[in-house]
């Protein structure tokens, strides 16, 4: 008797994204099971198609015939790569954030490479330092890709593609044209497998004694997860501010579900981030642990990925694509700093770690705990309205209370005709802190030198050629150039040099307007010349153990000022910072998404809390032209409560989400006359489906196709329609039948999301 098998084609598009099935030859008998990866022919393509096996058969459907089944012609991985849950939930996330099953699959399943079993891997190296260094020092290199590459392998001499890639954050692409242009060679080089000992040396830690308000909560969830009905969700959001006991409620509640036999989930927002849940996790639990994040080396993630399939490891701790790990019997998932935006993935497939993980709560019957201290406010309205219950941890743990927080009016200082990144109290402050020998964080939410370069007199502002958006000016780093400057485009990473004067006016009075941290880092060196400054941004995190590097040796007092983006409020415990501040508050307003309150007030109550956690009580310095926004009040306060009324009605009164949902349609291309037609193509579409079938969307509101925000991005034309309906399922429905259904002119693409994290 033969057995046949339905797979999903990798190389699909949703028009034939279903099953197909194919016949097993008797020399693959036993060899495949659901979850291996397969190559089969596929219609009249010349190559075989590699493919997911989504089902075995062990008879041919009826509608089919013998004779016109194609058989597999190879195994790949005869040893599943994914489970059949993961299968479920890639027809979830198929349905909710229109990919293919195996878009879906492929972000799921371990490094391919590495499951194939090759042991040598490509590398690459400079051809020549001596001209690269030249390259860096001229302004012949296009693209601040090409720096970062030359920069990384001045440093580290040579390694492999793939580390290269996700240390510099490049495409493979990229380093091609590097290839053939001669500025890099590859080579091969061996894979080295990791050492499945290497792990770090840990002290044993017991667990505290929980204070009241923690046993309620630990109780809660525990006694949740002894009831065992699937398929209806037990979602909890547990509510403190930093230092009330969190943490220490996840690690009681998983001692006690893992005592059940069960697994446990730990998403938290990115791990570099939080060395300190690793450490306490390791602490606890020992070798019982697999830490999955972006920043492993593929042989590393491999490891780890076997280690739970296998069974030898119960817990998982990992960033957002952690959230797939192929455990199969999970009992608590817990997503710590919920409302982090490091959750929501950027890519095909777009998805929401935090849907994700309400998903295989549902599917597993686990119980889902999110964690904060500042939730989202779609999070904390669930609490509110009957989907979620509310835990609340009151207190800081410890006598420290809460920080005093100060908000600066910065329109006296400007008024006085003083300029500049530090108030006259802030400076005041800052030097008494040097003096007694303890440290400050401050915060400046903008990376670079300085946010453009402008005209004095004509006001003429230096634009990217191939985006719809200002350059930000950046300092050079190597060779003797040092300290002169580049322009960079944040969105198409393209580089120009800084021009001597105007090209409209002529004028030579050109120069930068805003201040980045690059520039900010020299002028409090310039103030403090003996204080020792570490700056933290995207520029300085590049590589892999970087976050780490810089964090450790502000914990060791190596420094006495970190300086950075929001990177630096992120969840981190330094005794010996007394005071920290946020240096323009009013950068984070007005950004015009409509979760910008959200995330600044977030933002600024963190760095509340970043101060004054050991024994000394720290000060924060909030400096703003808006004394008076909400925002800022509320943040100042630390009154989540306060900030979360005044703008949960705002949502209300906006229909913005939790309250009803925005679905967005992107449409590219390079041509504008296309790109419209397309864009038009969809709205027309779309509006027919409304007006057919009136009753399913009575409450869709669909906006006119135009022109995105930024209307050109790396040399494409952007559109943008926006639909908005109470109901996810209806938006689902729409956006979904409009993209199947329309046909886009050649080279117009369309992507769709919905509640996207930007809308520009
Ligand atoms: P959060 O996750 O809310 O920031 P943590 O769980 O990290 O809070 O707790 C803050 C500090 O208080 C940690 O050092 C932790 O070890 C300690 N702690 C937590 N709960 C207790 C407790 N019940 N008794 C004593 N110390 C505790
Ligand atoms: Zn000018
Ligand atoms: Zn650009």
């Amino acid at each position: 008797m033969s057995s046949y098998v339905n797979v999903h084609l990798t190389n699909s598009n949703r028009s034939f994204d279903s099953p197909w099935t194919y016949k097993v030859p008797e020399n693959f008998e036993g060899q495949i099971s659901v979850g291996s990866v397969v190559k089969v022919p596929f219609a009249n393509r010349r190559k075989a198609e590699r493919a997911y096996v989504t089902e075995i058969l062990n008879k041919l459907p009826d509608h089919l015939s013998e004779d016109k089944v194609k058989a597999v012609v190879a195994v790949l991985t005869g040893e599943a790569v994914v489970t059949s849950e993961q299968i479920t939930l890639a027809r979830e996330m198929k349905r909710r954030y229109f990919c293919t099953i195996a878009e879906a699959l492929d972000t799921m399943a371990p490094p391919y490479v590495l499951t194939s079993g090759s042991k040598s891997t490509q590398a690459a190296r400079l051809v020549d330092r001596e001209s690269a260094l030249d390259l860096l020092e001229g302004d012949d290199l296009r693209s601040i890709n090409h720096v970062r590459i030359i920069e990384f392998l001045l440093e580290y001499n040579s390694a492999p593609l793939n580390e290269i890639r996700q240390a510099v954050g490049v495409s493979q692409a990229i380093l091609k044209t590097m290839e053939k242009n001669g500025i890099i060679e590859f080579f091969r080089t061996r894979v080295e497998k990791e050492d499945d000992t290497k792990i770090p040396a840990y002290e044993h830690e017991l667990p505290k004694i929980a204070t009241p308000e923690q046993n309620f909560a630990i109780d809660s969830i525990v006694s949740a997860a002894t009831e065992s009905d699937k398929h209806e969700l037990k979602e909890y959001m547990l509510y403190g501010v930093t230092g009330s006991g969190k943490t220490e409620v996840y690690l009681q509640a998983a001692r006690q579900i893992l005592s059940m036999g069960k697994e446990i989930l730990i998403m938290v927002p990115e791990i570099s981030l939080t060395p300190l849940m690793t450490r306490r996790l390791r602490s606890r639990f020992g070798e019982n642990l697999a830490i999955l994040h972006s920043r492993l080396s593929p042989a590393e993630r491999y490891q780890a990925w076997k280690k739970i399939i296998r069974k030898q490891v119960q817990i998982v701790v990992g960033a957002r694509s952690a959230v797939f790990a192929p455990l199969e019997n999970i009992g608590l998932i817990v997503v710590d700093e919920e409302q982090e935006g490091t959750y929501k993935a950027e890519t095909k497939p777009r998805y929401h770690a935090l849907e994700i993980a309400r998903m295989r709560a549902m599917l597993q019957g686990a119980v889902l705990v999110l964690g904060s201290a500042t939730p989202s406010v779609s999070s904390f309205y669930r609490s509110q309205s009957g989907k979620s219950q509310l835990l609340t941890l009151p207190k800081r743990i410890g006598t420290h209370g809460v920080a005093q927080v100060q908000i600066v009016d910065m329109r006296r200082q400007l008024m006085r005709g003083r300029k500049g990144l530090l108030s006259d109290v802030l400076e005041d402050e800052l030097r008494q802190i040097l003096e007694k020998q303890q440290q400050a964080m401050l915060l400046l939410n903008r990376r670079g030198f300085s946010r453009s370069i402008i005209c004095y007199k004509c006001g003429w502002q230096m634009r990217c050629n191939h985006c719809d958006v200002a350059l930000t000016a950046h300092r050079r780093s190597w060779g003797h150039s040092e300290d002169s400057l580049r322009m960079v485009c944040h969105y198409c990473d393209r580089l120009r040099p800084v021009p001597r004067k105007c090209p409209v006016c002529d004028s030579e009075h050109i120069g930068g307007v805003g201040m980045g941290t690059q520039q900010a880092e020299i002028a409090l060196q310039e103030d403090f010349p003996q204080a020792r400054i570490l700056r933290m941004d995207q520029d300085t995190t590049r590589s892999r153990t970087s976050h780490d590097d810089i964090l450790s040796a502000f914990s060791r007092h190596e420094a006495d000022i970190l300086l950075g983006t929001q990177m630096i409020a992120k969840g981190h415990d330094f005794h010996n910072v007394t005071l920290s501040a946020v240096l323009s508050a009013d950068q984070m307003l007005g950004t015009g998404d409509y979760r910008d309150a959200e995330t600044a007030f977030q933002l600024m109550a963190q760095m509340a809390g970043r101060s004054g956690r050991g024994q000394e009580a720290g000060k924060v310095f909030f400096q703003t032209l808006q004394p008076e926004h909400f925002v800022i009040r509320t943040a100042a306060a630390q009154d989540y409560e306060t900030f979360y009324r005044e703008e949960i009605s705002f949502r209300e009164r906006m229909q913005y989400p939790p309250f009803g949902h925005l679905g967005v349609f992107f449409i590219r291309g390079f041509s504008p006359e296309d790109t419209a037609e397309g864009a038009q193509a969809l709205h027309a579409y779309a509006s027919e489906l409304i007006d057919q079938y009136g009753g399913s969307f009575k409450n869709t509101d669909l906006s006119a196709a135009a022109p995105a925000p930024i209307n050109k991005m790396r040399d494409r034309y952007r559109f943008r329609i926006i639909a908005r309906d109470p109901s996810v399922e209806v938006l689902t429905r729409l956006l979904q039948l409009t993209v199947d259904n329309t046909k886009m002119p050649e080279q117009v693409f369309v992507s769709v999301d919905i509640d996207p994290w930007s809308m520009l």
